[in-house]
């Protein structure tokens, strides 16, 4: 018989699922999986015999960790192994004042394909489950201890696996388990609008950020394909309406490449694109992957951009470069599906 895996369920789904005789059974079980417990022994308030029958039904983890790679900068990248073999990365990241963020993934590989990105090279081998990636978000606070906020940017796009997300969010986010708060969690979309509308109108109530890299139409459009069916005019008209919506301001991201996106008029493009609508652009110098054609831009170019757009009146941050010595950095993740990917 299949085992039940426990970390994506809420406390009565556990008590139906195992069909535990005393419904409050269930609550106590989903409590210890937000506190991190690996074990049914460590389950104390159990009695003996129900530790026993959940370590003969029930699983507390479906995946395992088969590597963690830690850069000196701080950052960690776990290389987790689903239960059907194939491989997703997930990413601790911190910042100067300590604050830990999770960044999880959503899907084995991605099919968005945008050309600045190894996880686009992969294409899609399926999404993950809601066990999957509440999992990564307890492996890292395993590792790592306590975690601040979750940001689902790592392998995937959030948008088409809404439901998984959704569910997974309400498990983490659940006062009676793990408690993490709405605004402690931010959704990274390549700008697929039916998803925006979809998460403003039925929630959860979470910040959004949109990798915008370009205002250009055309260029946008050979960057990112999904430019192709998600058309610059309609995704701002969808950012505004989230932003009002939700009341929180969206970010904007942009990766910048060298020669590509950080002209002159590229910053133009990107102010016309921002003003009028409540968000602040996050630019993230292109993290270098070995097989894809850019180049990382010049401290120049960079600050060239980051002075347009603030003498412009836009809010704009910039991305500290992170976690690059082990490919854990922003369009780095995916070697190791890469690899492991028969
Ligand atoms: S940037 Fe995000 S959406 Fe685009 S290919 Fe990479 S993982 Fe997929």
């Amino acid at each position: 018989m299949e085992k039940i895996i426990l970390p994506g369920l809420l406390p009565d789904e556990i008590t139906e699922s195992l069909n535990l005789q005393q419904k409050f059974r269930g609550l106590q079980i989903f409590k210890w999986i937000g506190s991190g417990t690996t074990s049914f022994d460590q389950m104390t308030n159990l009695s003996k015999d129900v530790r026993q029958m959940l370590s003969e039904r029930a699983v507390l983890r479906s995946s395992k960790v088969t590597q963690t790679l830690k850069d000196p900068d701080g950052t960690i990248k776990l290389q987790i192994t689903l239960s059907d073999g194939r491989a997703v990365e997930t990413v601790l990241l911190t910042d100067k004042e300590g604050r830990k963020t999770a960044c999880v993934s959503c899907q084995a590989g991605c099919a968005m394909k945008c050309a600045f990105c190894q996880t686009g090279t992969l294409g899609l081998a399926r999404n993950l489950t809601p066990a999957e990636i509440v999992e990564q978000f307890l492996f890292l606070e395993q590792e790592c201890g306590h975690l601040d906020n979750i940001v689902f940017m790592g392998m995937g796009e959030p948008m088409m696996n809404l439901e998984g997300i959704r569910k997974a969010i309400a498990v983490l986010t659940d006062k009676r388990g793990r408690n993490l708060s709405g605004r402690r969690i931010t959704l990274s979309t390549s700008g697929i609008i039916k998803g925006i509308y979809d998460l403003a109108d039925n929630g959860p109530n979470i910040r959004l950020a949109v990798s915008l890299t370009t205002a250009n139409e055309d260029l946008r459009t050979e960057l990112m394909p999904v430019n192709k069916g998600n058309p610059l005019p309609e995704l701002r008209k969808a950012i505004d309406y989230y932003a009002k919506k939700s009341g929180r301001r969206v970010t904007l991201e942009a990766a910048l490449l060298a020669g590509k996106n950080t002209d002159k008029e590229s910053a133009e493009k990107m102010i016309s694109f921002a003003k009028g609508i409540d968000v602040n652009v996050n630019l993230i110098p292109w993290n270098p992957v070995a097989t894809l054609p850019f180049t990382e831009p010049s401290n120049s170019e960079v600050h060239f951009f980051v002075n347009y757009l603030e003498k412009a009146g836009v809010n704009v941050t910039l991305r500290t470069k992170r976690g690059r010595k082990i490919g854990g950095a922003c369009g780095q993740l995916g070697k190791t599906s890469e690899s492991s990917d028969k």
